[in-house]
């Protein structure tokens, strides 16, 4: 194929308004896989079938005859939830255009306006599709203006389509090669060879997924790799059709997949280069670095197991660039992981595939977001190397006495919703600290806000409240707005008075109460009661804000063996001793390994 006639392009759009129907049309359209009952077929992942959506970024190359010509056109079908905008800057990194889908039943929500600004911004061009135009409650006019009075595009522009039927999806694939420019790649130069997406294939080693940004790459071929100047020779390479295919060959604009028989999987990174042997070329930026808001601890359910979940946090976290992952411990878990993710959606995903993908069974803990302090006195900075510290991990936030400054971080949000739900989403706002920036009607009906929040105000349940209170026509979405000062507290938590470190918590001061109170709550119900009264406090500042009593309960488990029976009562002696061994003593309290997961789970 010329680079006249390649294409690359991605679908973005909220999530559910229809982009891995419309690539599973786009696919058979171009008699890429069979016509018949074929439902997201790039949605590959058990996680992404079971849960419906998309979580991975998928890439699939289709023959397209137009004109008497044939086009090669490399289409990307994105993730449209929040915590994955990450997956979908990347996939705009290859791309030089973008469908813009927008569900006409619906209209524009919040994530379709942040997906127009990551396209809008990496000057792509833009291609608004309405979709579901088969729906009786379509409002094809309304939604057209909605679409031109947001994002600016002519209304003449927007194309029409049910996905779901095929209507009107041939003149999609007619826009993308109208509209979308031809990628500006050479053919003639130096090879070079972009990573943006690489895995870990059970059987096949790593695979990675190449954009070939100038030159030619073939089977045989020896590369190198930017970062790690290591060599490997090309043992197969081909495009996504929509599994792979060899072809032996890719060129410059094209996308497509290599083997290099890769055995560690942080050998393709993505956001690498790689290029000849002996050529000397400039490395293709890489991208920015996710930011994880939300860190949580993992560990293996067995102590045993921790080598097994390394190696499947290695493998996953190759196919998942944005996780963070650091060591941590526990002492009643044990090795582990501290991990950082995007969302708490992410983290579940991140989870699922370990147990699905990956044989792993994991045990993670709550999870809270970093903060930052400011601490004085020279020695102390000295200590802890700088005057400002980032705090993953409550345990380790630094003494208050040396505290100065506390930061937590925000983010802006944006929530669109029909107008008549105005006032309780204002309130529910302040309710969670957040500060109204701007508001506005998209439409005759419909509300966008600005809203500046703390992270950890929207973290848990603010979306599933926003949905009730608007019947589920209220959309949100939000990005990193750094940090800002703040008053916060540390709440430890103490049985009998002595204290349990991993339950401590970071709160501002106006939750305290009543995070120490539910998680007092929680350790009454999980934890057995025993042959005295434990009694349960929250604390702030060796101050309790919160406290429940665990009753006294004299359990004797050989009071069931009337009489002589003594080899039974040994037995049960033995096997409550077994028991024992995965219990966490603090103090004398006994506390068995599984009531801690409870508590410390979400
Ligand atoms: P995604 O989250 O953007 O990938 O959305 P999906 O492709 O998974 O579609 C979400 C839902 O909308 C599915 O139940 C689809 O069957 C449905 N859907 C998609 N396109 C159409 C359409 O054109 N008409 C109708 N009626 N439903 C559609
Ligand atoms: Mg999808």
């Amino acid at each position: 194929f010329p680079v006249e006639n390649i294409r690359n392009f991605c679908i973005i759009a909220h999530v559910d308004h229809g982009k891995s129907t419309l690539a599973d049309r786009l696919l058979e359209i171009t008699g890429t896989i069979p016509k018949g009952n074929n439902q997201q077929v790039l949605d590959k992942l058990p996680v992404e079938r079971e849960r419906g959506i998309t979580v991975k970024a998928q890439t699939a190359s289709l023959i397209y005859r137009y004109n008497d010509q044939d086009y090669l056109l490399n289409l990307i079908d994105t993730p449209g939830h929040v915590d994955f905008h990450y997956e979908v800057s990347r996939s705009l990194a290859a791309c030089q255009g973008v469908i813009l889908l927008v569900d006409a039943n619906q209209g524009v929500q919040a994530q379709t306006v942040a997906n127009f600004y990551l396209a809008f911004e990496a000057e792509l061009t833009i291609i608004p599709v309405l979709n579901k135009i088969d729906l009786k409650n379509a409002q094809v006019e309304v939604v057209s203006d909605q679409i031109h009075n947001l994002f600016d595009l002519d209304k003449k522009d927007i194309l029409k389509i049910s996905a779901k039927q095929g209507t009107g999806v041939e003149e999609v694939l007619k826009a993308v090669i109208e509209r979308i420019p031809c990628p500006k790649f050479d053919k003639t130069k130096p090879l070079r060879a972009f990573v943006f997406d690489s895995w870990y294939d059970r059987f096949k080693g790593v695979v990675a997924h190449f954009a070939i940004c100038d030159g030619i790459i073939k089977e045989g071929d020896r590369i190198l790799c930017n970062s790690t100047k290591k060599n490997y020779e090309v043992t197969e390479i081909g495009i996504m059709y929509p599994d792979q295919v060899s072809t032996g060959v890719l060129f410059a604009g094209q996308v497509g997949y290599a083997m290099m028989n890769m055995k560690n999987t942080d050998e393709a990174k993505i956001g690498d280069t790689f290029y000849h042997e002996n050529q000397t070329v400039k490395p293709l930026p890489g991208f920015k670095e996710a930011i994880p808001m939300v860190f949580a601890g993992m560990f293996p359910m067995e102590h045993s197991e921790f080598l097994q979940l390394k190696s499947a946090i290695e493998k996953l976290t190759l196919n998942d660039r944005s996780v963070q992952v650091r060591m941590d411990s526990s002492p009643v878990l044990g090795q582990g992981y501290r991990l950082g993710f995007l969302g708490l959606l992410h983290m579940e995903v991140f989870n699922q595939r370990l147990e699905q993908e990956f044989d792993a069974s994991v045990i993670i803990t709550a999870p809270n977001i970093a903060f930052k302090v400011k601490i004085k006195g020279e020695k102390n900075i000295k200590q802890y190397g700088s005057e400002e510290l980032l705090v993953l991990n409550p345990c380790l936030m630094p003494s208050i006495d040396i505290i100065t400054e506390y930061q937590e971080p925000m983010v802006n949000g944006t929530i669109i919703s029909p107008a008549e739900y105005i006032n309780s989403i204002t309130e529910l706002c302040l309710n969670h600290r957040g500060r109204l920036k701007d508001q506005s009607y998209i439409d005759d009906t419909r509300v966008l806000f600005k809203v500046l929040f703390p992270l950890s105000e929207i973290l848990v349940d603010f979306f599933d409240k926003l949905k009730s209170l608007s019947s589920g026509y209220a959309s949100f979405d939000y990005e990193d707005a750094g940090f800002e000062i703040t008053d916060l507290v540390k709440v430890d938590f103490t049985l009998n008075g002595r204290e349990v470190e991993e339950l401590t918590l970071i709160c501002h001061v106006s939750r305290a109460r009543d995070m120490a109170k539910r998680v007092c709550e929680r350790l009454k119900a999980t934890i057995p009661r025993q042959q005295f009264v434990i009694a349960v406090q929250g604390k702030v500042n060796q101050k309790v804000i919160a406290r429940e009593d665990i009753k006294a309960y004299r359990k004797d488990v050989t009071a069931k063996c009337y009489g002589g029976d003594i080899t039974r009562k040994m037995k049960l002696l033995k096997s409550q001793a077994e028991g024992k061994k995965k219990l966490r003593m603090i103090g004398n309290i006994e506390i068995p390994k599984d009531a801690f997961i409870k508590i410390l789970q979400k």
